[in-house]
């Protein structure tokens, strides 16, 4: 079966090493991003370097219809999906929750929960054999704030990754007699510029000496659990989680 791969968020960070390591195992990759088309197309040439046939799709993830053009490029230019990895997430500023408006609780929980509910429903009208398709497999980025609850940072964002998590085990087995896993992973602190997004872009270096390996992850060593997740090696897996926190 031809190996297809949908990564949203896929112009930086992990969703990008992700992409890279994609092309080195065989995938035709749909880079989705959501604003900077430099980046993107950044990302777009490293993949291509590797010999993978790739596009970069500008779409918000969160968005219905835009995530229904965007499987509909997909089809007609690399062909059925048979891989999603919903990587696509966002943070607010470390606060506690007095603090936090209602705008920015909807806005994080549509892009950290909504979001990959609708990747995953527009993958699965093409992967699941339900619809015809040849199976495939998804794998949610969540964060080990899922099991940890970042009280006084952002219990927000933590919430909306322990519903991702339950999102994953509740799909894994309503698809699991069709040919689709779905699994997720929960990195704990990596070294990319999410942070900046919560006020503080050196909180890995801060942190890492704190940390049970003495050191944050490189997003490399995320996508090596996402590509291994996704691939024929992970057969029996599904509903499951792998975590890269370096022992926290
Ligand atoms: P990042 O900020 O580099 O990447 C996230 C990407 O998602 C960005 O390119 C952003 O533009 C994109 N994005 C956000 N909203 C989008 C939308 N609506 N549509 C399309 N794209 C959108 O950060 P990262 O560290 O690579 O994060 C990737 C995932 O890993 C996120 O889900 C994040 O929650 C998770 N995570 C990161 C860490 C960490 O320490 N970096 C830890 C745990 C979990």
């Amino acid at each position: 079966m031809d190996k297809v791969i949908v990564i949203t968020g896929a112009s930086r960070g992990i969703g990008a090493a992700s992409a890279r390591l994609a092309a080195e195992q065989g995938y035709r990759i749909c880079i989705n991003y959501h604003a900077d088309d430099q980046a993107a197309e950044r990302i777009l040439a490293e993949v291509r370097e590797r010999g993978a046939e790739a596009i970069a799709v500008r779409a918000d993830a969160s968005v219905e219809d835009e995530v229904i053009q965007l499987f509909q490029r997909v089809d007609h230019e690399l062909g059925p999906v048979t891989a999603l990895v919903n990587n696509a997430g966002t943070i607010g500023p470390q606060s506690r929750l007095e603090d936090m408006s209602e705008f920015r609780l909807l806005n994080l929980m549509r892009t950290n929960v909504v979001g990959p509910m609708l990747c995953a429903k527009h993958a699965l009208l093409r992967m699941s054999r339900r619809h015809g398709g040849q199976g495939g497999a998804i794998v949610n980025v969540s964060s080990l704030a899922a099991r940890l609850g970042s009280p006084a940072e952002y219990v927000d964002y933590a919430a909306s990754k322990g519903a991702l998590d339950t999102f994953t085990i509740g799909l894994a087995k309503e698809v699991a007699g069709e040919g689709v896993r779905v699994n997720g992973v929960r990195p704990g602190y990596i070294h990319t510029g999410f942070h900046a997004l919560s006020g503080d872009a050196e909180r890995v270096h801060k942190l890492e000496a704190g940390l049970p390996m003495g050191r944050g992850g490189q997003p490399e060593e995320v996508a090596e659990a996402i590509l291994w997740l996704l691939s024929d090696k992970a057969s029996y897996s599904t509903g499951s989680f792998i975590e890269l926190g370096g022992g926290r």
